[in-house]
């Protein structure tokens, strides 16, 4: 709580008058606290491959200098590790762009069914390496409006590369797009619009990390998800997209069954 005192006139002493301000300061701590989390976790992050990378220079320079199948091999991590750095570079460029633009709505149209055909065609050679495909289920001519292609492009690779990453080697991944009224799960608010669905095979995801899984750098299991790729903003970035759009998301999963992940649209 933070106290103002402000002297009134008449000033103190007999029938003086004391103006007192009081504001209530929990929230704009909560925000300093992420603020200084967000960095905190991003330079760890980052810290992380980089360690990596020096270590790897020093052997190279030093006892591993004459071995060319070790420094094939080395160059070969320190490649991985540089794209690592990249990724998540892009990636929280891609946040803090995404969140200066979130309170003016995007202002175009975009035909959700053929953005979904394209991205799912883009992801060739991920579903391949995975032996994963996706089963789309896609009614013509729905369209997201007001919208942004490319952050709506975003959403369905964040989404797809997930249930990739995360579902189960050669599984069936479902991408829906659908209008509101015939695809109303339980639960899902009842207005009209647009429902983009993305639904896994996968082991699934415990019930008690679903609130927290739009967190930035928040991962169910922390080393397995850095292992597969993920930078841990993918579904941060789902969330602020969704958000600029006025839409909402859902997430449900059920162990051993899979995982589904709804976006609800304003439709034109
Ligand atoms: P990452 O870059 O680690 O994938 P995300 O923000 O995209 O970060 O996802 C956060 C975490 O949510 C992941 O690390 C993973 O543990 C979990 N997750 C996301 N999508 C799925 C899914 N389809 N199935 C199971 N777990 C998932």
């Amino acid at each position: 709580l933070r106290v103002h005192a402000v002297p009134m006139d008449p000033p103190l002493g007999d029938g003086g008058r004391l103006l007192l301000l009081l504001s209530d300061r929990t929230r704009d701590r909560a925000v300093e606290r992420m603020r200084a989390d967000f960095v905190a976790n991003a330079s760890h992050e980052l810290r992380t491959p980089l360690a990596s990378l020096i270590g790897f220079i020093e052997t190279l320079r030093g006892p591993a200098e004459d071995d060319r199948e070790a420094s094939a091999r080395f160059l070969g991590i320190m490649a991985e590790q540089a794209d690592r750095m990249r990724r998540l570079i892009d990636d929280l460029l891609g946040l803090s762009r995404i969140e200066i633009t979130e309170h003016q709505p995007p202002t175009g149209r975009v035909d959700l069914g053929a953005l979904a055909a394209a991205e799912v065609e883009a992801m060739g050679p991920i579903l391949a390496a995975r032996d994963a495909q996706v089963a789309m289920d896609v009614a013509p001519g729905l369209i997201a409006s007001p919208a942004d292609a490319g952050q709506l492009g975003q959403v369905l690779r964040n989404l797809l590369e997930n249930a990739v990453r995360y579902g189960r080697e050669g599984g069936t991944i479902r991408l829906g797009v659908a209008r509101a009224e015939d695809t109303m799960p339980p639960r899902w608010p009842a207005r009209p619009g647009l429902v983009l669905t993305v639904a896994d095979d996968g082991p699934g995801i415990p019930r008690q990390h679903l609130p927290r899984l739009t967190e930035r750098f928040y991962r169910v299991d922390r080393g397995r998800g850095r292992n597969a790729g993920g930078t841990g903003l993918g579904l941060a970035i789902v969330k602020h997209i969704v958000n600029r759009h006025r839409g909402q998301m859902q997430i449900e999963s059920e162990e051993g069954v899979g995982s589904t992940f709804r976006v609800w649209l304003p439709a034109a």
